[in-house]
């Protein structure tokens, strides 16, 4: 039997050796084999260098290094798409996510779960907006998916060999993995943890970065807005059906002296207004089919070392995506 944990990477040189040394505690208490496969999402500092240092030393380690930085999304299809696995774990290069909350995921596996993932009870070292907007956002995710995302639940998470092949074969490039992991199904279980601060470094999501991810997230799994679109057309054309018969009522009975520049200016902003909102909604959505009728590659691979092989070498086939 063997474990993988996924780890991506990008920009963390400070806090790997930590990580490595926590993790690898962690893979020597666990009776199965374990391995760690590091996916080196374009760093630009020294974090390629100390993942091959460790992967020297340490016979367990292997690593994928992605062309570029291809963002988190991508690293962790990488990493599914490189880990075979009876389970995979996939856990943030920061400590964020304790490892020691592994040997209870395996033992959840064990019992025939699928997918055992951790769901944030409190999260120390984050900021309260971070903290805030994160919060409802799950929320909202929770309420408008066809199917339920679990709250408060990050990329930390433990998946069978069903649930990895089942998310390899998924063919989008626009990857919201929360909501993919959801979508899959299976036997799910959640194990509550707190999440500590970031080890090191800086965190990589700052606020336009999440509101691009959250708007991911809502176009890849609901077309609610685009409905508000349509019930809120539906609802002023009425209104404007019914103030129309008003004025011509109004006109007819007593004349049509020049007045009204106020609701004229009023209704003509506000429609230009809510016509360009919506057609921005609309954008949002086709824009995302651009990208997926394009059907690039989700990633391309630099150098792949796994763990069988002696030296690093350079990817023979530039991408396993699709
Ligand atoms: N990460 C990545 N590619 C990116 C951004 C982030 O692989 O483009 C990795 C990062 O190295 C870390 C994990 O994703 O291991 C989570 O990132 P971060 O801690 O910055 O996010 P936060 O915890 O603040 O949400
Ligand atoms: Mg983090």
């Amino acid at each position: 039997m063997l474990l993988i944990v996924i780890v991506p990477v990008f920009n963390e040189e400070d806090g790997l050796v930590e990580l490595h040394e926590r993790l690898g505690a962690v893979l020597d208490r666990i009776d199965m084999r374990g391995e760690i496969l590091f996916v080196n999402d374009g760093s630009s500092d020294r974090s390629l260098s100390v993942i091959q240092e460790l992967s020297e030393k340490d016979q367990r380690v292997s690593y994928v290094a992605l062309s570029r930085n291809f963002g988190k999304e991508a690293a962790l299809s990488a990493g599914l798409d490189h880990a075979d696995g009876d389970a995979v774990v996939i856990i943030d290069a920061d400590l964020q996510d304790p490892p020691e909350l592994i040997p209870e995921m395996v033992r959840l596996w064990r019992e025939g779960y699928d997918n055992v993932y951790g769901q944030r009870m409190e999260r120390l070292g984050e900021g309260f907006f971070k903290k805030f907007t994160a919060k409802y956002f799950y929320r909202l995710m929770a309420r408008v998916g066809r199917f339920s995302i679990p709250k408060d639940a990050g990329d930390f998470r433990l998946l069978s060999r069903r649930a990895v092949l089942a998310l390899r074969s998924l063919p989008e490039s626009n990857r919201f993995m929360k909501g993919l992991f959801a979508w899959i199904g299976y036997r799910q279980i959640a194990l509550p943890y707190s999440r500590d601060p970031r080890y090191a470094g800086k965190t990589k999501f700052d606020y336009w970065k999440l509101w691009n991810f959250a708007l991911d997230g809502i176009t890849s799994f609901t077309t609610l807005p685009l409905k508000i679109a349509s019930y809120v057309g539906v609802l002023l054309s009425l209104g404007s059906f019914c103030y129309g018969a008003v004025i011509i009522a109004k006109t007819l009975l007593f004349g049509d002296p020049v007045r009204g520049y106020p609701s004229l200016m009023a209704v003509v902003l506000f429609l230009g207004g809510i016509q360009l909102l919506f057609m921005g909604a609309i954008g949002e959505y086709l824009g995302r089919m651009f990208d997926e009728t394009k059907r690039r590659p989700l990633y391309l691979v630099d150098v792949y070392k796994s763990c069988f092989s002696e030296k690093g070498m350079a990817a023979e086939f530039p991408s396993k995506g699709r």
